[in-house]
């Protein structure tokens, strides 16, 4: 086991200002707590944490990292707590320990290779400062150097993450050495054959042309010296999995050398970068297309080298890059590049890219397979905001943006989905659909049959995805319950003219009109954006709209003196059936009010005013009007619903009016043309049995208390 002293004298050969006190703390805290526990392979675990603790220091990585490392099992593994730590280490520490631990807990096994990307990036979204995932990835490589005590089938697990998750993060860190050993110590794993075949010509092509290397090396380094340029040269063969990965890619055998050996020339200063390369081209030849400045145009992760790739007197070929020491440092280490010290002095590397800058480099371009309208909303609105990773039950990521809800998520599946969830689980607990998704969690969507989406979704949902997809929904919807509306209000006015509306009468009054079809006149009318009047005058501009309906009514009441008209009260709308009394007016006949009317108060102390009257039962055929009050929820189809009733009732609709329109409900006053009072009885318990009406209440309006005509 690596000794906390030994531990200490590594970091202070590049940071001579390490803590030493504290690194010693925390390795003697970690052996502490880990006390007791073994690994696979029969060691004490706390060799574990050591050995990644050591893999960052020759990274040459910052005391708080290498603490992090030391501890990073504690958390997850033994009695130690987030406050336990946080009260010896501090803060940042505990916060670095906590993020590993939280990587460390989540469920990979369900992972498919399609789903890596999302998985990656759940990573790094879950890690709050880039020092976790270097601790992560240092944890996974000990643990797959020491693959060998673990079961076969957990091995072929382990590796396969690693290849798919792991390696490819290494690389995004810029830890190009990393993911060469990542993928190696997989590959070795995954398919030991196919690395053995590569490692067996290795062997022959050896015996084949003796070191080649070495050869090679000599070779640049007197070329070098020639020109008196003072450089490093170090060759090297390529990893197995790299080679074995070129044959697939390029369907080619193990024949070109410069797919195997690889060269590097670090050099002082950048003009010595230039200086190496005329000198290389000058002896050997440059293979065409394969030059690269990568210098003077630096990669995004702060990459910097000259590629090239020579052909030899034998013709055979070989790649070189071509860098100084400090662009060397940035190719290897990455992002980790950033905390390095050197001499104990941090972050002096020129070429060291910033972590914020990385990850917002890593940060993908929105991808435009949905449609402009749901494009545009979505760069507004998913840009600038960070992302969320969140499972499905079956354990596939999801990508969301931050302050999502489970509605955008169950739009994100599928807008069926989407448009039947009537509730969530988030980690199988049940949560409101306003709940906002953490980081890792999962969620589960509860579907029901007929569900349609609510216009309070719009503020629920944040996604452009479901934002435009419930809009859209609701659109239609509104659109269908218009029509619906439309129809009857169509079928009413017309009849009242003596008219039908057929499709015919109204294809034609939308043409007069310049409206497209007769669901856009209908669409139209039902929103009261046209009138029913213009409409008819549309088709039959000589019928004047018919206002003397009372008229009819005239001699259905008993009680009268002959030749008294009467007007049925406004603020009670009494109607055949019901009990009535009539007050009179002066020269203006008689007013009929319903028996309980609020208004007959107002006359109690003019006895001489009011009249025994009642309806003549047998000439109640005439109609009357009645408003009532109807609130109905506002869902698909509702309002086409109770108008169908209402004719099917008999009665008809000859006004409505939306009088409130909220979100969720729609507060209407419909005007009813009925017979008599047994009649708004059945209409009135129709509608209330009806589902989606959720008040219903005949209008009663005391300040009217006379017909209009008379005041
Ligand atoms: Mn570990």
């Amino acid at each position: 086991m690596i000794l906390a002293d030994e531990l200490v004298e590594l970091i202070r050969a590049y940071n001579p200002k390490s803590n030493g006190k504290l690194i010693a703390a925390a390795y003697n805290y970690g052996r502490a707590m880990h006390e007791g526990q073994f690994r696979h392979s029969g060691e004490p675990y706390f060799t574990h944490p050591i050995e990644v603790a050591w893999i960052l220091a020759q990274q040459h990585l910052d005391d708080a990292t290498i603490v992090t490392a030391l501890l990073h099992d504690t958390i997850e593994d033994t009695n130690a707590s987030y406050g336990g730590v946080s009260e010896q280490f501090g803060g940042e520490i505990a916060m670095l320990v906590d993020g590993v631990t939280k990587l460390t807990n989540l469920q990979l096994s369900s992972t498919q290779t399609k789903q890596a990307e999302n998985f990656r990036k759940l990573f790094m979204a879950m890690s709050k400062d880039l020092r976790v995932i270097l601790v992560k990835l240092a944890d996974r490589l000990h643990n797959m150097r020491t693959i060998k005590a673990m079961r076969t089938e957990k091995q072929a697990q382990k590796a396969r993450e690693t290849m798919d998750i792991y390696a490819p993060l290494a690389g995004r860190m810029g830890m190009q050495w990393m993911r060469d050993e990542l993928e190696d110590l997989s590959f070795k794993v995954l398919n030991p054959e196919g690395r053995a075949s590569i490692m067996r010509r290795f062997i022959t092509l050896q015996k084949e042309t003796g070191d080649v290397i070495e050869r090679i090396t000599a070779d640049m380094k007197s070329e070098l010296k020639k020109s008196d340029i003072d450089a490093q040269v170090v060759g090297r063969a390529k990893k197995p999995y790299s080679i074995w990965r070129k044959m697939q890619q390029k369907d080619q055998g193990f024949s070109r050398l410069s797919d195997i050996y690889g060269f590097r020339i670090i050099t002082a200063n950048e003009q010595d970068c230039y200086r190496v390369l005329g000198a290389i081209h000058q002896r050997w030849r440059a293979v065409p297309g394969r030059f690269k400045d990568y210098i003077s145009q630096p990669k995004s992760n702060g990459y910097r080298s000259i590629h090239t790739t020579v052909s030899g007197r034998n013709g055979r070929r070989v790649e070189v890059q071509i860098r100084t020491q400090q662009m060397h440092d940035v190719a290897e280490s990455g992002v980790a590049a950033h905390w390095s010290y050197k001499d104990g002095v941090r972050g002096e590397n020129p070429f060291a890219v910033d972590p914020v800058k990385w990850i917002s480099g890593l940060s993908e371009q929105f991808d435009a397979e949905e449609d402009h309208e749901d494009f545009l909303e979505a760069v507004k609105l998913e840009m600038y905001s960070d992302q969320v990773f969140c499972f499905t039950p079956k354990g596939e990521v999801v990508k969301l943006p931050r302050g999502a809800t489970p509605l955008d998520f169950a739009y994100a599946i599928h807008t069926r989905i989407g448009h039947a969830c009537v509730g969530a689980k988030i980690d199988h607990m049940r949560v409101p659909l306003w709940t906002r998704i953490k980081n890792g969690q999962s969620v589960e969507i509860i579907t029901a049959e007929g569900q349609t989406p609510q216009a309070t979704w719009i503020d629920i949902a944040t996604t452009g995805k479901a934002r435009t997809a419930i809009r859209r929904a609701l659109r239609e919807m509104d659109r269908e319950r218009f029509v619906k509306l439309g129809a009857e209000l169509a079928r009413v006015a017309f009849e009242h003219v003596g008219k039908k509306a057929t499709d015919k009468v109204l294809g034609t009054a939308a043409k007069q009109l310049r409206l497209d079809s007769r669901d856009e006149l209908l669409a139209r009318l039902g929103s009261a954006e046209i009138t029913t009047q213009s409409v008819i005058q549309a088709v039959y501009p000589d019928l004047a709209p018919d206002e003397s309906e009372e008229v009819a009514g005239e001699r259905a009441v008993i009680g009268l003196t002959p030749g008294q008209s009467f007007d049925r009260a406004p603020c009670c709308q009494p109607l055949p059936g019901e009990r009535i009394v009539g007050i009179t007016y002066r020269g203006k006949g008689v007013v009929v009010h319903a028996i309980n009317c609020d208004t007959l108060s107002n006359f109690e102390d003019q006895p001489e005013r009011w009249m025994d009257l009642h309806w003549d039962a047998g000439k109640h055929k005439p109609i009357f009007t009645v408003q009532l009050w109807v609130t109905i929820g506002n869902d698909a189809g509702v309002l086409g619903r109770i108008c169908t009733l209402i004719g099917e009732l008999k009665a008809n609709i000859s006004d409505l009016k939306f009088v409130d329109r909220k979100p969720d409900f729609f507060r209407l006053l419909v005007s009813v043309d009925l017979a008599d009072a047994e009649h708004l009885h059945t209409v009135m318990m129709a509608l209330e049995a009806e589902n989606d009406v959720a008040e219903i209440e005949r209008y009663r309006n005391p300040e009217t208390d006379r017909p209009s005509a008379d005041v």
